[in-house]
């Protein structure tokens, strides 16, 4: 970095000073050739943006750029003249970001968007949602609804999710075949579940899982027991071993509603299983123990707004938790419960839900977006890897322009990303620096067209079946 790094509030009313923001422009890809014979050759280099870095110090930078090559940033700042590169992106009229993560997901849960709203959580699960899964998930089922929700993750500048369903070794494969980042948790109950008659045999998924993808760059195998009212406590001990022993991620639902007060993270200690590869989705009920502990093993909470709120779960004290030092990430839940995959609009809805809930300063802007970026990358255990843009750092970067008529006028970069940015502000996205989408259109080895076409397949066979009758009371 160079003299014009400074710090957010500094570079805040610089930006003020600076007509950075001027009409929508194509950001063509270049393929470039220096003259100079001294310059380095890396594989891709976005330049000319406003670009947020969100590393220790906040840094950001007018006129930014970031070299990446082998799937890394090698360099970033005002580095352009050093390199020649085989791809070019001019970021001109956009900011250069850190890829968002959603640190919740059940990624092939799109396909049943819209299916049963409007209803509590244990209904919701019981008569509806379980019920589906049985009869309607399968492995086409996963790998198609895996790819639509990736593709609409694309689009809303989403690189890296945490995911956690059944079959999830045929996700990783999808997410992995489209070229997202994944945390891909397998899902453990006691009772049957689409993929598993037993424990063991979810467990057993979980093993192999970890074995067949624990050198892959893009996904990362996981375990998720699904939550202490469907595991029991030796079941979770078990996967707690199984996390410890591959040196995976555990992934559970906690605290989620009022009924679960006494399930939550003291429960987990209590088991022993409580540790810093925890990644622990909701937690709207935790108790004054329940936060202690979360804080003392290191615990990840993936804080889903727009998920408690259309399932009347409640209000998460997200200001207290990051009050006492609680690593927290922010995640959508799965397209059943939500009903999209938007982290812009996950964002903003975090802010405004504190704010109901507390004092108007509560969860501030840049507060949220840490949330969605490097401290959503520490609740996932990944920081030092993903979350911010930093030489060494894996290359997840977004492009957002901040020129819609939604957005103008900029005063304050980060307010307006927060606030007034919407998913389809995002233009380029670019993960394991790989282009998945350039001005809003997918690479060429993705086939919107395609999952399109398997997706409709897999709604018409759903509509038959629900239509016939959805309730059961055959799961749990
Ligand atoms: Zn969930």
């Amino acid at each position: 970095m160079n003299k014009i790094h400074t710090s957010i509030r500094c570079m805040l009313l610089l930006l003020l000073c600076t007509p950075f923001i001027a009409p929508t422009a194509k950001k063509d890809i270049q393929k470039t050739v220096s003259k100079s014979a001294k310059k380095t050759t890396i594989d891709l280099l976005v330049h000319n943006g406003t670009l947020i870095t969100m590393n220790k110090q906040r840094e950001m930078l007018n006129h930014g750029a970031v070299a990446i090559t082998n799937g890394r940033i090698v360099d970033v700042g005002i580095i352009a003249e050093k390199y020649r590169a085989k791809q070019t992106i001019d970021a001109k009229n956009a900011i250069i970001m850190p890829g968002l993560i959603n640190g919740h997901t059940h990624a092939p849960m799109v396909l049943l968007r819209g299916i049963a709203d409007d209803l509590a959580t244990k209904d919701w699960l019981k008569y509806y949602i379980f019920p589906i899964e049985a009869k309607q998930v399968n492995k086409d089922f996963v790998y198609w609804g895996t790819q639509l929700a990736c593709l609409e993750m694309i689009q809303g500048g989403t690189t890296t999710f945490v995911d956690m369903y059944y079959f999830e070794d045929t996700i990783a494969q999808a997410a992995s075949d489209i070229g997202m980042r994944i945390i891909a948790g397998q899902t453990t109950m006691d009772n049957s579940t689409p993929d598993s008659k037993t424990a063991e045999n979810s467990l057993a998924l979980a093993v192999s899982l970890a074995k067949k993808w624990k050198n892959s760059e893009l996904v990362s195998p996981a375990i998720a027991p699904h939550a202490p009212y469907t595991v029991s406590g030796a079941t979770l001990q078990k996967a707690n071993q199984i996390s410890k022993e591959y040196n995976i991620p555990f992934i559970i639902h906690l605290s989620e509603t009022k009924a679960e007060k006494d399930t939550g993270a003291t429960y987990l200690e209590s088991l022993g299983v409580l540790s810093n590869q925890v990644i622990a989705a909701h937690v709207v009920h935790p108790t004054a123990s329940d936060i202690t502990a979360l804080q003392r093993h290191g615990v990840g909470v993936i804080h889903c707004p727009l998920s408690n709120m259309k399932l009347s779960s409640g209000i998460s004290p997200v200001t207290r938790m990051l009050k006492e030092g609680v690593l927290i990430g922010l995640g959508t839940d799965g397209a059943a419960s939500n009903n999209s995959l938007d982290m812009f609009g996950e964002m903003k809805t975090a802010s405004l839900l504190q704010k109901v809930a507390g004092v108007p300063t509560d969860l501030s802007a840049l507060q949220v977006l840490e949330m969605a970026t490097i401290n959503g990358a520490r609740a996932i255990h990944k920081e030092h890897e993903i979350g911010s843009i930093e030489k060494g750092k894996r290359a997840d970067i977004l492009l957002v322009n901040i020129d819609a008529i939604h957005q103008v006028p900029v005063y304050n970069v980060i307010s307006q990303l927060v606030y007034a940015t919407k998913s389809s502000d995002v233009q380029t996205v670019i993960v394991n620096g790989k282009i998945l989408m350039h001005d809003r259109i997918f690479a060429k080895s993705i086939s919107e067209k395609a999952i399109r076409k398997h997706v409709k397949k897999i709604q018409q066979h759903i509509q038959k079946t629900v239509s016939k009758k959805t309730a059961s009371t055959s799961i749990r």
